[in-house]
């Protein structure tokens, strides 16, 4: 890099609002700006460091977003995010599917696998109950749950849902769901943080809150 040029972060710092002279490069910032958490200050950095700093790390952000975009995939089963449908663990023979946990997002299965004692097989809502912000019973996929638990004849659904508001309707709701069927039903003990922070949840926390499961 010339030594003329301002560092990134240098770079970053004068722009107090203004706009590049590279329409390009305000592209890309733009772009940037549009991920979630990364406002404008941090967008830039990270454009300045792609646009200006070795060229790897810019050729392998692009290579990996194009692999991953044609990759990746949600499992027809579960919900979990694979490379294969179905997943490696709706395959599994070694999984137990009369235990079925639910969970709201597929990040949420991977701290279960890396604490590694739930043997069981999991099934992703993808969102919470949350009449305020529209999100209704319609917009879940609890027929496909509902599938799921006669066709795989579930004994025990285990609920890993955080303790916000939304989490507690969707509870309530899969509870009324099931009412008149055979199993189980039992969440999480308490020790979980509120507001879908269960994957950050360490897996010591994770295997008490599991071992002391509870009825709902
Ligand atoms: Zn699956």
């Amino acid at each position: 890099m010339d030594h003329a040029t301002p560092t990134p972060r240098e770079a970053a710092k004068g722009n107090d609002g203004g706009e590049f002279q590279s329409p390009a490069l305000e592209r890309l910032v733009r772009a940037l700006g549009r991920l979630p958490g990364l406002g404008r200050k941090s967008a830039t950095r990270i454009a300045l460091e792609l646009v200006q700093g070795g060229g790897e790390t810019a050729a392998e952000l692009a290579e990996s977003v194009t692999a991953a975009r044609e990759q990746v995939r949600t499992c027809s089963r579960c919900g979990a995010i694979t490379e294969d449908d179905p997943c490696r663990i709706c395959c599994s023979d070694k999984r137990d599917s009369a235990l079925l946990c639910v969970v709201a997002s597929p990040v949420d299965i991977l701290p279960f696998e890396k604490a590694g004692f739930f043997q069981g097989r999991y099934f992703v809502l993808g969102r919470l109950l949350s009449p305020l912000d529209g999100v209704r019973v319609d917009d879940l996929p609890f027929d496909r749950l509902d599938a799921r638990i006669r066709e795989h004849d579930v004994r025990e659904l285990i609920l890993a849902l955080d303790s916000s508001v939304e989490g507690e309707a969707t509870a309530l709701y899969i509870q009324r769901m099931i009412e008149d069927l055979d199993l189980s039903l039992t969440r999480l003990a308490t020790g979980i943080p509120v507001g879908g922070a269960l994957a950050y949840t360490d897996e010591a926390t994770l295997h008490r809150a599991f071992q002391f499961r509870r009825s709902f």
